[in-house]
């Protein structure tokens, strides 16, 4: 089945009753793609029915995190509760032309006893539902509100749906949906269930497995286009081995008939390694203006040059090369672990070194901190750690000599002065 060359009209269709998770956006991720891929449409549909679990926050959160993945939506965001007068005509209709009837106040749509209804599905195959296990179901409580899959079915219709890319989750609600569709005189759109996204542990993706939602992925410090080539790829691929694609790569090569139909895993691990690569195809200045606005701090491109082969994400800035943006006190236990035997008087023959160091660069700086470990015959960390300490605050840094080079001279001689006072 060829899906994708027409323009489709595809939905994502979100219930606001928390925020938005990974399964979710690669969902709106697989819709967009199609609707940008076919030069069709994507609709956003929030399906806020549930009037208690549906919380105006909740929506917030949702479109925050799709404007953050950039995965902009041509029509809407639709409220299905506001829909509910349409819904209820539709239901009033049914009920008209006999496809539907009223029991103690409820209004169910009539199943055939006899027969099935067969769903074809992209990813699935043909899927068979016995009417003999479907019961005629209500479409309307007798408190007149109308049921979740009438709301789905006359939406879709309404919008004008081509294709219904979902949650395998959904499947079992699709023979339901395409029933009613039916009795309205339409033909179902195409359908494809995506299927499940697990955790490393074989499980069903939770917030056990690290960060679940796209908010917690942004303050993890990920770039949106790193998050859209992976999840992208969980449960399709263009072939078996290519893992780098841009986002418009993407949108040219994505197609249903290649999503799987066995669940898929997040691992973050790989998502940390994939944001790695992206972080370091970007300019200092990208990569420093990411920063600004993750930080809100300014003047950064310095810093995040000597950071950026080191980091994997936005987040591993901070406690790398904060050091370079302002003073970090000392760390008590590298301090105490770094400070004793002579190291502070290696530091003071650092200090008298650097203060001659011409010109302040860094392989000038590395060859007069060779010196200090030669005269003192000791091991380099001997000479470094403690220098280490005084201008970052601990243990951990980008390259010594690197380090030293982007702080400059003069705030480098201060850092070793306070270290010496206060030993
Ligand atoms: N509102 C449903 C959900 O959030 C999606 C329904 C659909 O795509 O048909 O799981």
């Amino acid at each position: 089945m060829t899906v994708t060359t027409e323009p489709v009209r595809v939905r994502f269709a979100p219930s606001p009753t928390g925020a938005l998770h990974i399964g979710g956006a690669r969902t709106a991720l697989y819709n967009w793609l199609l609707a940008r891929g076919s030069g069709g449409a994507f609709v956003l549909r929030i399906e806020d029915t549930d009037r208690e679990r549906s919380t105006p926050e909740n929506v917030e959160q949702i479109l925050d995190a799709l404007r953050w993945l950039e995965l902009d939506w041509d029509e809407g965001p639709f409220s299905q509760a506001e829909r509910a007068e349409r819904h209820r005509e539709q239901i009033e209709r049914l009920l008209w032309e006999g496809d539907a009837y009223e029991h103690e106040g409820a209004v169910r749509l009539r199943v055939p006893d006899e027969g099935e209804t067969v769903v074809t599905d992209v990813i699935r195959g043909t899927v068979t539902f016995p009417h003999s296990a479907i019961d005629d179901f209500v479409i309307r409580r007798s408190d007149g509100s109308p049921l979740y899959n009438l709301a789905v079915a006359v939406d879709d219709l309404d919008m004008g749906i081509t294709h219904v890319v979902r949650g395998e989750d959904h499947l079992s609600n699709t023979p339901r949906q395409a029933m009613i569709l039916r009795a309205l005189g339409a033909d179902p759109p195409v359908y494809a269930h995506l299927p499940l996204l697990h955790g490393t542990d074989g499980k069903k993706l939770s917030k056990r497995h690290g960060a679940a939602s796209v908010q917690e992925l942004r303050a993890a410090g990920y770039l949106p286009e790193a998050v859209r080539n992976y999840i992208a790829l969980l449960g399709w691929g263009l072939d078996a081995s290519t893992t780098f694609m841009t986002t418009d790569d993407l949108v040219k090569s994505f197609s249903l008939e290649r999503v799987s139909k066995s669940p898929a895993v997040f691992d973050e691990q790989k998502l940390r390694w994939m944001n790695g690569r992206y972080l370091r195809e970007l300019t200092p200045a990208e990569l420093a203006a990411r920063l600004e606005s993750l930080l809100g701090r300014e003047g950064l491109v310095g810093a995040a040059e000597v950071a950026q082969e080191k980091m994997q994400t936005l987040a591993d800035f901070w406690p790398l090369a904060g050091f370079l943006v302002e003073r970090q006190p000392p760390q008590e236990k590298a301090w105490e672990r770094v400070m004793k035997n002579g190291a502070l008087e290696r530091l003071g023959a650092v200090r008298a070194a650097l203060a001659e160091v011409e010109p302040f660069q860094e392989e000038q700086v590395e060859e007069a901190l060779r010196a200090v470990v030669e005269e003192f015959g000791v091991k380099p960390k001997d000479v470094f750690q403690p220098l280490r300490v005084a201008i970052t605050g601990g243990t951990i840094s980008p390259g010594i000599f690197e380090s030293v080079t982007a702080l400059g001279r003069d705030e480098v001689l201060a850092r070793i002065d306070s270290a010496l006072e206060r030993g």
